[in-house]
């Protein structure tokens, strides 16, 4: 009688936990994994869930920047190729984590462009019927026509050779994981999160760059006041990191910004500076 009462508390609780977890866990999952098409303009497209993508279409190619992950990646490759019709079609990936590269394989055939990352680093993180075909070193401009495309290494920051892609005539960037926008962000350091040189970039890039518009990784497209914005939590996160008492009020102030379960929050960031 004993045991069985124990049991049915057990069991109870479970359930208690399970939809604790589910409740959240949800708005997460279901932010992360639900893709809209928005139109930037009647040839780019951008794509969100998982990581935002762009399809755009140029006179010479179409050109797909991320390619998503699971039944995200087929949906992608077909709208793509809805839209490429007997065009062929360039893949650029901004980084190499799976949100963003797992959709490779369905571009058989196609140039499939990353940062120059260590061949080793690729072969340990990625399958092999993900693996880019082509390593951009530096930078690499593709003219297509009506649309300049560049892409530039940016070196170290959310991981070892994240790479932001340049649309120049439209002043647009497609950041990669680079700008996360009113999310926390995800660090990574066996795959080369490094804050100081994370931040360094962000106040860089407006310098070098004419930005109008940007398509941060996560999140929604909107002004490069996206970019300072990444910098500016990193800087504070870094403080409150250092700073006695100044934790709690620091979180507080980024309470709107999204935390990915297990992944990313305020803490995490600030445990992430201290571990150093
Ligand atoms: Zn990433």
């Amino acid at each position: 009688m004993k045991l069985k009462k124990i049991l049915l508390y057990l069991g109870a609780l479970i359930v208690f936990a399970i939809i604790v977890l589910v409740i959240y866990m949800f708005p997460f999952y279901h932010f992360f994994f639900t893709s809209e098409s928005t139109v930037i303009d009647k040839n780019l497209t951008m794509v969100s869930g998982a990581g935002n993508s762009g399809i755009l279409v140029t006179d010479s190619a179409v050109v797909v920047i991320d390619t998503k992950m699971f039944s995200l990646a087929k949906d992608l490759y077909k709208m793509a190729k809805e839209k490429a019709g007997s065009k062929k079609i360039i893949v650029i990936n901004t980084h190499l984590h799976g949100d963003h590269t797992n959709g490779n394989h369905l571009y058989n055939g196609s140039k499939i462009y990353i940062g120059g990352y260590d061949p080793a680093f690729v072969k340990k993180e990625m399958k092999p019927e993900n693996r880019p075909t082509d390593f951009v070193t530096d930078s690499l401009i593709l003219n297509l026509g009506d649309e300049t495309v560049a892409m530039y290494n940016m070196g170290q920051a959310h991981t070892f050779d994240d790479m932001v892609v340049y649309l120049r005539n439209r002043k647009l960037l497609f950041s990669g994981d680079l700008v996360f926008n009113k999310i926390n962000p995800a660090l990574i350091r066996p795959n080369g999160t490094d804050i100081d040189k994370w931040k360094a970039m962000l106040n860089l890039l407006p310098t070098r760059l004419d930005i109008k518009t940007v398509i941060p990784g996560h999140g929604k497209a909107g002004g490069p006041e996206m970019i300072a914005a990444l910098s500016q939590y990193f800087s504070d996160m870094q403080a409150a990191a250092s700073t006695r008492g100044k934790v709690r009020e620091t979180k507080a102030r980024y309470n709107d910004w999204m935390k990915m379960p297990l992944m990313s929050s305020p803490q995490k960031t600030i445990d992430f500076i201290r571990s150093k």
